[in-house]
């Protein structure tokens, strides 16, 4: 019996593994779920999976979930605050931790999983993104096992050696394909973006995801950053990481080897398929997704992306080339971006100009610690904020 603890259960992929799991009774059970706003969801899902902690941010969302759950007779430990996410996971209770919160906020438990030597299911890319090779660091040092969830990734993963080291040309691999839908406004003239609203840009036709990777893949930041996110995972460079517009959404990412061979990985796309593989690594399970029917989805399309219509994956290519303090600074950019954009404070076009304006105006440097990394992203987050306002 593994134990696994959820971060960010509340959200999209803590709702995927969840059902994963309540298929694998026998294999998996929940020690620790956590949520931010959704707390009366966060309860029935308590209910449910009966865990040992739950965790939520602040001490009114402890009372609130305590009265939600007053009548319940098994008994849950509540916390709250930065500090007790990290404490369920590096938890000696739990194997596992689904690291599912979105953005920045998730680096600290994450990074606590990856140095108790967890075995990290990986979702969180923003904060793979941010702290790079610190936190690839802690996985080495904790003897963490990392575990990529972001389906492209995972699709990677399955395609690349067992023994593999991160080091493409020890294996004889050329290429690695991100394969991307291009999103909502793939053949949507450019000129006619800026009136897109919201609710436009989170509608994704392949994908049901969270508003803010709804949003990041319309603009294809979500790609700028996966680029990043498989410089980290695979060691790969810049020049070895390509992406490949594919709209069915049907091969989630491809690895190119030397001798002209080319592995994909197809299925449906439902996150369950990357969970279960992670879950059940190295073995396999059912994730309740079906088989996939290629007679029925006949054709598979693939074309270059357009930077001009996709200024965000240049600006992830270039903060990937210079490296340092560059993503860190992208990524808190792009978040302080997409909110504003999502509370309609600005257009859709003025994402990418306020992330190409925080890049243009900040020193990026080589990352020292984690302290200073912190205050980078304290200090373009603040930048971001200024232009959003003016
Ligand atoms: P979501 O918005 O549906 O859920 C986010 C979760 O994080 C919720 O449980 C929420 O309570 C929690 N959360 C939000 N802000 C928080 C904060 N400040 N402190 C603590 N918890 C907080 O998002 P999602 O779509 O499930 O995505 C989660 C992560 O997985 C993201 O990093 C995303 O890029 C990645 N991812 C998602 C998908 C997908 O299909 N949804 C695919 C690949 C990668
Ligand atoms: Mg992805």
């Amino acid at each position: 019996m593994q134990n696994i603890t959820i971060l960010g259960a509340t959200g999209s992929i803590g709702a995927s593994t969840l059902d994963v799991i309540a298929r694998h009774p026998d294999r998996f059970a929940v020690y620790a779920l956590t949520a931010h706003t959704r707390i009366p969801e966060l309860a029935g899902l308590c209910r449910k999976f009966q865990p040992k902690v739950a965790v939520v941010p602040d001490a009114a969302a402890a009372s609130r979930l305590q009265s939600l759950l007053d009548d319940s007779p098994h008994s849950l430990q509540i916390e709250h605050g930065e500090a007790a996410l990290c404490a369920v996971a590096r938890a000696a209770e739990c194997d596992m931790v689904m690291a599912a919160i979105v953005g920045a906020a998730g680096l600290a438990p994450t990074l606590a999983a990856a140095r108790a030597g967890k075995k990290v299911l990986l979702a969180n890319k923003e904060a793979l993104v941010m702290s790079g090779q610190l936190f690839m660091d802690a996985v080495t040092s904790g003897g963490a096992t990392l575990l990529p969830i972001d389906s492209e990734h995972n699709a990677i993963f399955q395609c690349l050696p067992q023994s593999y080291s991160r080091v493409p040309q020890r294996h004889g691999i050329a290429r690695i394909v991100l394969t991307a839908s291009g999103g909502p406004f793939l053949k949507r003239a450019v000129d006619t973006l800026d009136d897109v609203t919201p609710e436009q840009a989170v509608a994704h036709p392949n994908w049901s995801m969270g508003r803010k990777i709804s949003v990041d893949s319309a603009t294809m930041m979500n790609k700028g950053l996966e680029v990043i996110e498989a410089h980290w995972l695979f060691g790969a460079s810049v020049e070895q990481i390509n992406v490949l517009i594919h709209p069915q959404s049907v091969i989630h990412s491809m690895v190119s080897y030397v001798d002209g061979s080319v592995l994909a990985q197809l299925g449906n796309p439902d996150m369950r398929t990357p969970i279960a593989q992670a879950l059940a690594w190295p073995d396999r399970m059912d994730s309740g997704v079906g088989q996939i029917d290629l007679a029925q989805i006949a054709l598979l399309e693939f074309h270059e992306p357009d930077l001009a219509r996709f200024p965000c994956l240049k600006l992830a290519y270039d903060a990937l080339r210079t490296g340092g303090t560059a993503p860190a600074h992208l990524n808190a950019a792009n978040e302080i971006a997409v909110n504003a954009f999502l509370n309609r404070e600005i257009g859709f076009r003025m994402i990418d100009q306020v992330i190409a304006r925080v890049m243009d105006d900040l020193t990026h440097e080589p990352v020292r610690d984690m302290e200073s990394l912190l205050q980078h992203d304290a200090r373009a987050r603040k930048l971001a904020s200024g232009f959003v306002q003016s």
